[in-house]
């Protein structure tokens, strides 16, 4: 299985997030690879990661060029990924890895394609980001029909889901979502969402905004629709306005 972690200035936690994921498979008996995307940190994690890499041939290492996001070092993980099934996971220990073990009997022993770690409560974070992730999930639920309030981006996804995922040419994508869009046989786990051991997150509220945006308009056709109602709304005003004119 392939486990993938994107790294964005991490330098200071990656040593350790990588020793307990590793412990965690270990445990779970299984052959693995880790691949580790550093998108474009500017600290020192890309040395972190080639350390890491050259002293373990299970670990793989993968640099982009700048900082193109989570959601791309996601992507190019899935691109890199082998084996029966892959896991993405946070890089500062907020995804607990003893869960690995739990998802992995779940998808081995019970058969499940899909195993979604969901969070029991958001943690600890500032209320601008609580009430914008609120708005956000409530209208993604609405407009989308997707249920992703409390959702996160550590999942065990089969071989099969990678396969479907990788034939969707997509150029934004939102895994939270496609990886539910995908369908197959899923089941969710819960998890408390441990407080950040080292540095702060590292999403803006402005990136987060962007993210947002880009879900919802790519989950629901809604806001076309509504440029063209207010196509038709002005045509009828303009039309009326113009018969007055005349008159
Ligand atoms: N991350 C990334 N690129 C970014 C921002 C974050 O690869 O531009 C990684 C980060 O290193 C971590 C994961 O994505 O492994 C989640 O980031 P973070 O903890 O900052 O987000 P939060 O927990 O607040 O959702
Ligand atoms: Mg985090």
């Amino acid at each position: 299985m392939s486990v993938i972690i994107p790294v964005y200035n991490e330098a200071k936690q990656i040593g350790s997030t990588v020793r307990s994921v590793t412990e965690n498979l270990k445990a779970a008996e299984c052959s693995y690879k880790i691949i580790l995307v550093d998108d474009g940190s500017r600290d020192s994690s890309w040395e972190q990661i080639s350390l890491l890499s050259n002293n373990d041939h299970d670990i793989t290492a993968i640099k982009f060029s700048r900082n193109f996001g989570k959601e791309s070092a996601i992507c190019a993980g899935l691109e890199r990924a082998s084996g029966d099934c892959c896991i993405v996971m946070d890089a500062d220990m907020q995804h607990p890895p003893s869960l690995i073990p739990g998802m992995i009997r779940l998808w081995r022993d019970e058969g499940f394609e899909v195993v979604e770690a969901k969070k029991t409560s958001r943690g600890k974070e500032s209320w601008i980001n609580k009430f914008g992730a609120a708005i956000f999930y409530s209208l993604l639920k609405r407009l989308g029909g997707y249920d992703l309030k409390n959702a996160s981006d550590f999942k065990l996804l089969d071989a099969k889901v990678v396969t479907a995922w990788r034939s969707m040419s997509e150029h934004n994508t939102f895994f939270r979502a496609m990886s539910a869009w995908v369908g197959f046989r899923r089941i969710t786990i819960p998890f408390e969402v441990a407080p950040r051991d080292i540095g702060k997150s590292r999403w803006s509220f402005l990136k987060l905004s962007g993210l947002a945006v880009n879900a919802i308009t790519s989950y629901s056709s809604l806001p076309l629709h509504i440029v063209t109602i207010l196509g038709v709304l002005l045509l009828i005003g303009s039309l009326i306005i113009a018969v007055q004119t005349l008159v």
